[in-house]
């Protein structure tokens, strides 16, 4: 958590961005989270404890964030976009269609396939994200 916490503010800095004390406060309610949150959802944390942050600065930070390749908006139906970290440069998910659960696994398969592409297509590949959608073992039951 405080690793994560160092990573992330060393490239806001390393960047160029002040880590400010708004920053900092947004910072940690994004990495409390563990991610796989909205913007507007990272709003009400971050008011509870710092009444005076502004939604506009919620919102630049996780644009910024974006922009360093730190977090990425995922979006899932027609809903508003999640955020999550990407401090690893990769991210597994299962999203079940049915309750919009998010379950995360480590495993990956991708390096090879990864090099492969970069290699067709010159490109200098910095990460990735995926997703597996389907129904969880609950939708399933209800359904059933
Ligand atoms: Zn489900
Ligand atoms: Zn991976």
């Amino acid at each position: 958590m405080d690793d994560q916490l160092g990573v992330f503010s060393n490239r806001l800095q390393q960047h160029g961005y002040r880590l400010t004390t708004a920053r900092r406060v947004i910072l940690e309610a994004l990495l409390a989270s563990g991610g796989h949150i909205t913007a507007d959802g990272l709003v009400e944390v971050v008011r509870q404890q710092s009444p005076g942050i502004g939604r506009m600065t919620v919102y630049r930070t996780l644009e910024i964030l974006s922009e360093l390749g730190l977090i990425r908006p995922v979006y899932q139906g027609t809903g508003a976009a999640h955020y999550i970290l990407m401090e690893n440069g990769h991210h597994h998910h299962l999203v079940c269609s049915g309750c919009d659960r998010v379950i995360e696994f480590d495993e990956c398969v991708l390096e090879e396939m990864g090099r492969l592409i970069s290699g067709r297509f010159d490109f200098q590949i910095q990460g990735h994200v995926v997703e597996f959608f389907g129904l969880c073992a609950d939708c399933r039951r209800v359904s059933a």
